[in-house]
């Protein structure tokens, strides 16, 4: 939840840089901040942190400086205030350190330092880190003192010190996620990469026990318990600087509606290096499982039938807050495959948990690089979304049934055509976001604006999508929506639809096309206004949207019909789309 930022080079307003850099950071939720710059024409290092948020301060009281690192912190030792704000100091205010995580072995070297009168003036457990590398920099050398620090640490730490004369920083994590940035006669260091973003597309991901010392030209990588230099490689960062800003677009959500298309041919290119990998083993296992929440568990949903559909393949699926009450028959053979955007859902992490202590292998399909899911999982496929900030999910959810298109044709041993399809479906979203297509879901939406309910049916992969379109529809219009599976219409729900009730039929062009007809025409014969998502008009429709065929990958585009329904109806309701009322982007409470 709390942020770090660094900054080595020769921009002498390294703290108004880092302190920009923070604010890029702020989305995590935190409760104090703090910057601290070295100066090479004063005596020590300067400091400015207070609690609360960033809100209206700035930094220009400090001075220039070409090294400076910043923190945003999210308080677990010692209570909400200034002191307790990092960076910290140790006795001689030369050295400074922040840190994220929880040094969980701390008091017994608090109380040792005491002794050797060594003063402290928070309540924090980051404050002995810095008394404990003022202590070994007596005898070692300063990077070596901030090493031997965190070998004695235990819990999962993230830590930048600083020290006055010396130009560089020392950076090592475990658990806690770190990431170089690569400038030229700069270098840059952050706990997300997105706050990169405006200075570099060259990034190094710290692995866990791994030390970067960032100087002004060079970075060196070693591992902490073995000392063994590491010979890293810079991973290029595939997004632009507008990305997670609105750029021309009125809000997040249509701005994230519409760079679909683009991450799905880039999902399509790229695919993720680990798929047949991970293909290999679902093979190998007793028992998979996909497991997800909201959107996520549609898209699990999803990989059942194209698991089944297209590698002939059982694959089991689960919400993730009800997983861990089915787990109990997992083993060391079972294989789970956790998806979440933001990688940092609570239900998702606690049922891992209790899924790993069964012994099963986790694969996670997620997001946010270096989130608690990820950093838990054996194997990790990065979704590749890029940045999600509205609260709906759409080019996170898309992108997640674009792997599993992927993992399911590679089960096959058809990687290739899986491409082929995903790179039909991109051409298929292309025209459900074209101008006409636009105007035409536009001008629904003024129909059943009204409306208190409204009906979304589905079979196969569509019912999937039936679902998520209701959970779009209810989740920012605030209009009920049901998703259904048709043939279940007959067996109760049927019963609520009345003259005008708006039901939406999902008929892409597959084995569901005629059983899904007839559900439309049930509903019809009640009175129901039909709309029908499908790739060729028919006369039982009131209300037709075009969506061009595109073989399994149908399911994409038609979740993007969904989504600009949702949409509109929301904006013509003159509500917030991107910060729906009672909702919160990543749910880390139960
Ligand atoms: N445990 C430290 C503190 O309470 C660090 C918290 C954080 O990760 O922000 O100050």
């Amino acid at each position: 939840m709390c942020g770090i930022f660094g900054y080595i080079g020769s921009r002498t307003a390294s703290a108004k840089l880092v302190f920009d850099g923070l604010k890029n950071l702020e989305y995590r939720g935190y409760d104090s901040w703090g910057v601290a710059v070295v100066s090479e024409t004063k005596l020590k290092i300067f400091i400015k942190k207070a609690a609360g948020k960033i809100g209206n301060n700035n930094v220009d009281d400090l001075p220039d400086g070409n090294i400076a690192i910043g923190h945003t912190r999210w308080a677990t030792h010692g209570g909400v205030t200034d002191t307790n704000s990092h960076p910290h100091s140790d006795c001689t205010g030369n050295i400074s350190v922040i840190h994220n995580g929880i040094f969980e072995n701390y008091e017994d070297f608090k109380k040792k330092l005491i002794q050797k009168d060594h003063k402290f003036i928070s309540e924090t457990d980051t404050e002995v880190i810095s008394h404990l590398v003022e202590d070994f920099n007596k005898k070692l050398i300063f990077s070596e003192s901030v090493k031997k620090a965190f070998n004695l640490m235990t819990g999962l730490n993230a830590i930048i010190a600083i020290k006055q004369n010396e130009k560089q920083i020392v950076a090592i994590r475990n658990g806690s996620p770190l990431v170089v940035g690569f400038g030229r006669g700069e270098n840059f260091l952050a706990s997300d990469a997105s706050a990169l973003r405006p200075f570099t597309k060259d990034v190094y991901f710290l692995e866990d026990n791994e030390m970067a010392i960032l100087e002004k030209n060079k970075v060196r990588v070693s591992n902490v318990k073995t000392g063994k230099i590491v010979k890293f490689r810079k991973q290029k960062l595939n997004w632009n600087v507008d990305q997670g800003e609105k750029g021309k677009f009125p809000n997040f959500m249509l701005k994230e509606i519409y760079e679909q298309p683009r991450i799905l041919s880039e999902i399509a290119s790229t695919g993720s290096g680990l798929m047949e990998k991970v293909a290999k083993l679902i093979k190998k296992s007793r028992g998979s499982y996909l497991v997800g929440c909201g959107s996520a568990s549609y898209a699990a949903m999803a990989g059942t039938y194209l698991f089944s559909k297209v590698a002939k393949r059982h694959i089991n699926f689960a919400i993730g807050s009800e997983f861990g009450y089915h787990l109990d028959f997992l083993n060391i053979d079972s294989l789970v495959i956790p998806i979440s955007q933001s990688g940092e859902t609570i239900d998702i992490l606690e049922s891992m948990k209790k899924a790993r202590e069964q012994g099963a292998k986790i694969v996670s399909l997620v997001n946010v690089l270096g989130s608690s899911l990820y950093r838990m999982s054996d194997e990790k496929m990065l979704i590749s979304a890029g940045p999600e900030k509205s609260v709906a999910s759409t080019k996170a959810l898309t992108g997640m049934i674009a792997h599993l298109v992927l993992l399911s044709f590679s089960l096959d041993g058809g990687v290739r055509k899986g491409k082929k399809v995903l790179m039909d479906a991109v051409d298929s979203v292309k025209k459900t976001l074209s101008d006409k297509s636009i105007k035409n879901i536009k001008k629904l939406a003024g129909i059943i604006i009204d409306s208190k309910n409204i009906y979304v049916i589905g079979r196969g992969l569509s019912y999937p999508t039936a679902l998520e379109t209701a959970m779009k529809i209810k989740e920012i219009s605030y209009i009920h929506a049901e998703g259904l599976a048709a043939g279940e219409l007959k067996h109760g729900p049927l019963a609520l639809v009345a003259k005008g009730t708006p039901c939406i039929a999902f008929l892409p062009n597959d084995e569901t096309y005629g059983a899904n007809l007839a559900g439309a025409m049930e509903m019809k014969a009640r009175g129901g206004f039909v709309i029908g998502i499908s790739f060729k008009p028919h006369e039982v429709f009131d209300y037709y949207i075009p969506v061009k065929d595109a073989g399994v990958a149908t399911i994409i585009p038609n979740i993007v019909a969904g989504q600009l329904l949702a949409y509109f109806l929301t904006i013509k309701k003159r509500l917030d789309v991107d910060k729906p009322r009672n909702l919160a982007k990543s749910v880390t409470v139960k």
